[in-house]
């Protein structure tokens, strides 16, 4: 099963395809997630996204399309896959679809949320510094100060989730990143749900899509 998660940043993607990813036994595959570890590793790749990235930008498609290309080539991604932070614009959009060629996505499901919800989720956030795992001062405390409850890595707030960061994301997502909603509601593969309650909730809804897509729910 091929799932993509759309939605603001704050949305809750990464913290729904993580569990999502554990359950199905589908690798979670994470664009954000694969450009920090090579911005903390300091590769070449890492060294040309890092200062988009900091801004709150969009790193370039030639960049994340082809990093994204060899992920979703290597061999346990056969049965599927989540994906998270891809695409982020219509370009990105059609060369996902070359990527997939005739099998394209399973299930494109849009988490809607609120603004108020998305900056107080984002100025919380806590992120394991080892195996990415998210966390929230208030919402989804650690049990450990600073300490992540998977691994025990350290505990870090992400550069970009800055107040004035999360603005430019959010004109970013606005601007470029909402139009593949669009995209995929015209072909008509589109569920979308209200992602403002707690991660439970919207998990809950969620694994029922992946087991019964409910057209009560299309776009
Ligand atoms: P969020 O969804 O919370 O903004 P991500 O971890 O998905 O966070 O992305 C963080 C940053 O990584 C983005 O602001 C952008 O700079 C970069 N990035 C991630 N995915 C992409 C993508 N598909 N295309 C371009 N840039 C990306
Ligand atoms: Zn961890």
């Amino acid at each position: 099963m091929k799932i993509i998660l759309l939605g603001p940043p704050g949305a809750g993607k990464g913290t729904q395809a993580k569990v999502l990813a554990e359950k199905l036994g589908l690798p979670h595959i994470s664009t954000g997630d694969i450009l920090r570890q090579n911005v903390s590793g300091n590769t070449p790749l890492g060294k040309q996204a890092q200062d988009f990235m900091n801004r709150g930008a969009l790193v370039p498609d030639e960049l994340v399309t082809q990093m994204l290309s060899e992920r979703i080539n290597q061999s346990d991604t056969q049965r599927g896959f989540i994906l998270d932070g891809y695409p982020r614009n219509i370009s990105q959009a059609e060369a996902l679809d070359n990527m997939l060629k005739k099998s394209g996505p399973d299930l494109v499901i849009y988490l809607d949320t609120s603004e108020p919800v998305i900056i107080q989720r984002l100025s919380g956030r806590l992120v394991c510094s080892v195996c990415s795992e998210n966390f929230h001062i208030k919402n989804m405390p650690p049990k450990v100060d600073m300490a992540c409850d998977k691994c025990g890595g350290k505990l870090y707030q992400r550069n970009d989730d800055n107040p004035q960061t999360i603005k430019k994301r959010l004109e970013v997502y606005l601007k470029e990143s909402s139009p593949v909603v669009q995209y995929y509601n015209q072909k008509g593969s589109l569920y979308r749900l209200s992602a403002d309650g707690d991660a439970e909730m919207v998990l809950n809804k969620i694994i029922e899509l992946t087991k019964e897509p409910n057209d009560s729910h299309k776009v």
